[in-house]
């Protein structure tokens, strides 16, 4: 069941006095915009008073499902004040790619900021993997990534006024993850991704930076919803709990705000601290 994000984080009883700097009116694309992160990430942009393209997947089994989901965080855009835009496309293939960034600049005028979130995952032994299913987890996790931001760096340099790019990487950009050779790749092709056209780009007041999640409770996990896995998770995590969608949206929201404005080229790990070498949390001996 899809959750109102808005209302139950945000809305009713949102406190926050002041906006982030920036992000008012910017024109936003979140892929893989109908789940999880994805989701949070295009309701914090929305109540931060961005106008909000949302990309979806065409997956003939969920479509009503997707098209109901997708109405209800439109109207919840409108809600916020902001424009909105639903466009279709798979990030594996080029074609969508180019005539989804083309609808955006088209029907909002320009495109500010890309989310490259869209993200999947295979699991299976290395040397058992097939290649139909490596190649969909790069094509989708950093060939799509680069693509997307292919064509708004295309845009950015055209209009000349500069441009944001977030990606959506993870603790696996630098933690080896055995059984998901081919995530840990892309997450690792992702690092050096963010800071080439970083870089490369910099001159032109492009900033290309990225969030690492650590574990976070979204449906790509299979322990998101049974309490028993999820607390095997846990035990594994400095901070003792898993991340939510909605702090991995806060700080991409950060990283796009005026606030980041001098940061380029970082990834931002958002993991409760499984990155610190959680194994060396209690001396492995006591000696002296
Ligand atoms: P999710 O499964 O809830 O969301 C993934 C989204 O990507 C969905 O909206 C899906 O429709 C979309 N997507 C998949 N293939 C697509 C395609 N070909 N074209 C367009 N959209 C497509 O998972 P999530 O946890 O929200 O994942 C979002 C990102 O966060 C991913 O890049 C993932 O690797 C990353 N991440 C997640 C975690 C975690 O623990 N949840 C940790 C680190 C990184």
């Amino acid at each position: 069941m899809p959750r109102d994000l808005f209302v139950r984080y945000y809305g009713a009883n949102d406190s926050r006095k002041q906006q982030m700097k920036g992000i008012q009116g910017k024109n936003i694309l979140v892929t893989g915009a109908t789940s999880g992160i994805g989701q949070a990430i295009a309701a914090y942009f929305a109540t931060e008073g961005a106008n909000v393209a949302l990309n979806y997947r065409n997956d003939p089994n969920k479509l009503d499902d997707t098209r109901k989901l997708i109405s209800q965080m439109c109207s919840q855009v409108k809600g916020c004040g902001g424009k909105e835009l639903p466009v279709e496309g798979d990030v594996s293939e080029e074609g969508d790619i180019i005539r989804m960034c083309n609808e955006v600049i088209e029907k909002l005028g320009s495109l500010d900021i890309l989310i490259n979130n869209a993200g999947i995952q295979t699991s299976a032994a290395s040397h058992e993997l097939k290649t139909s299913d490596f190649d969909k987890v790069m094509n989708v996790n950093l060939r799509g990534a680069y693509l997307c931001a292919r064509e708004a760096i295309k845009h950015f340099m055209e209009r000349g006024n500069g441009g944001i790019i977030i990606n959506v990487s993870s603790v696996h950009e630098i933690i080896p993850r055995p059984q998901y050779v081919s995530y840990s790749m892309s997450k690792g092709g992702m690092e050096n991704m963010t800071k080439t056209l970083a870089l490369e780009y910099a001159p032109h007041n492009i900033r290309v930076n990225a969030i690492a999640p650590g574990a976070t409770a979204t449906p790509i996990n299979s322990w998101t919803d049974d309490a028993q896995k999820r607390q095997e998770v846990e035990s594994h995590i400095p901070m003792g709990r898993v991340g939510t969608s909605e702090e991995m949206a806060a700080i991409t929201a950060f990283l796009a705000s005026d606030d980041a404005a001098y940061i380029t080229g970082q990834t931002l790990f958002v993991d409760g601290g499984l990155t610190l070498y959680p194994d060396f949390l209690n001396p492995w001996s006591a000696g002296e």
